[in-house]
């Protein structure tokens, strides 16, 4: 088979790229039988990103049956479950459907007449005179102009091609739970500096009318479900919520960076969870994917990838500068929650603004003082 573009990997980063793709063909494959499946993410990103990883607004969203949730706040909890600080916006983060994104971002794909295939696992990707030639179990050989890497990281063929540098990943679990009390559906938890997490949080985060949610943590720390099951009851001890039945569990591995040094080589163009580009603190790799689909899909329509890579390098010190905080905050425990609680109060005073994708804009609400 003959294509411009063959995409490696069907998760939001590979069909981002095809959705904004115009003018060259462009061929999808998926080693799963099923888009997205099985899920492994919460899904949870600001407005801003949302609409850039799909180009629609959020009423959109909605209709397409992608917005599972919209928040206007994000509550942080100490150690304890108390309340160290919250955080306000209008909306401040909205709850994307995993996999109805995947679903949704496909039929964009083959709207623009590209090929989403299913059941097609590739077992290695080379360059060779100066095109690119994809070997895919299930399709078979795909010769294209260019390859954009996005097989992710969470089940990796070991012949791909990634970037050179570490990546570091910390696993997560999480369950879709009903809960006996209902919860407000407009806000959602993360809890800090915890022996429950220890070297990252847990969250909670109330789905649709408050009746059900999500419930989940990350930890490099062993025994992740008794973990999860300590922090269900530490939620309904504070008096919370209470669980009452699990209705499904994911997991997966959560990147902590540092970003790849570099997003291109050749003919071949990474991006997603394959450039370990992921917000260090919270492990939100759905930012990165926003900023750069559309620019890589531009410089693949242009047939040059000077510019993709030049977006990378813009995003790469952002990220590495998130990377520097979040180890700081990290390492200072509940320290940062009262240095957090502070920038809360600015940023509630209207003294600055605190951004959910730049977390270093928490520096600049500590600067303004309470
Ligand atoms: C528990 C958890 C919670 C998370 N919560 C959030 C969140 O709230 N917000 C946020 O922004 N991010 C979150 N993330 C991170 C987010 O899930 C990832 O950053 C995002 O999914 C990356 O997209 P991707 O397309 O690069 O990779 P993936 O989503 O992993 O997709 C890669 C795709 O490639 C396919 N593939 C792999 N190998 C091959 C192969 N050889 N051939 C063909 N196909 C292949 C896979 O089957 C998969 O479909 C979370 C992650 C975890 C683990």
């Amino acid at each position: 088979m003959e294509t411009g573009v063959a995409v490696v990997g069907g998760g939001p980063a590979g069909l981002a790229v095809a959705a904004r793709l115009r003018g060259v063909d462009a061929v999808v494959l998926e080693a799963s039988p099923r888009l997205g499946w099985p899920p492994h993410c919460t899904g949870i990103v600001s407005p801003r990103v949302a609409e850039g990883l799909t180009g629609l607004g959020l009423r959109d969203l909605e209709s397409e049956d992608v917005l599972e949730a919209v928040y206007r706040e994000a509550v942080f909890l100490g150690p304890g479950a108390g309340e160290a600080c919250r955080l306000q916006g209008r909306p401040l983060a909205v709850k994307l459907a995993r996999p109805g994104l995947e679903d949704l971002l496909a039929s964009m794909a083959e709207a623009q007449g590209h090929r989403v295939a299913t059941r097609a696992v590739v077992e290695a990707v080379r360059t060779q005179s100066g095109r690119v030639v994809v070997q895919a179990r299930g399709v078979g050989v795909v010769e294209a102009g260019y390859a954009v890497l996005a097989q992710g990281r969470q089940r990796l063929a070991p012949r791909l091609p990634l970037p050179r540098g570490p990546c570091t990943t910390v696993p997560g679990v999480e369950e879709r739970v009903t809960l006996s009390k209902r919860l407000p559906g407009d806000a959602f938890y993360t809890l800090h500096a915890s022996r429950i997490a220890p070297g990252f949080f847990a969250w909670l985060a109330p789905v649709g009318d408050g009746r059900e949610a999500v419930v989940g943590l990350a930890t490099r720390a062993p025994g992740l479900a008794a973990r999860l099951e300590a922090f269900k009851r530490l939620l309904e001890r504070r008096g919370v919520t209470s669980f009452s039945r699990v209705l499904s569990r994911r997991g997966g591995l959560v990147l902590r960076g540092p970003a790849a040094p570099a997003a291109a080589r050749e003919r071949l163009a990474w991006i997603g969870d394959t450039l370990c580009a992921s917000k260090p603190y919270t492990g939100g790799g759905l930012y990165a994917v926003s900023v750069l689909a559309p620019v890589l899909a531009e410089a693949l329509e242009r047939g040059a990838l000077g510019p993709y890579e030049a977006a990378w390098r813009r995003l790469r010190l952002e990220l590495l500068a998130q990377r520097a905080a979040a180890d700081t905050a990290h390492a200072m425990g509940t320290l940062f929650l009262r240095l957090l609680a502070k920038a809360c109060a600015a940023a509630e005073k209207g003294r600055c603004r605190i951004d959910y994708d730049r977390h270093t804009s928490l520096a600049r609400c500590l600067a303004a003082g309470p």
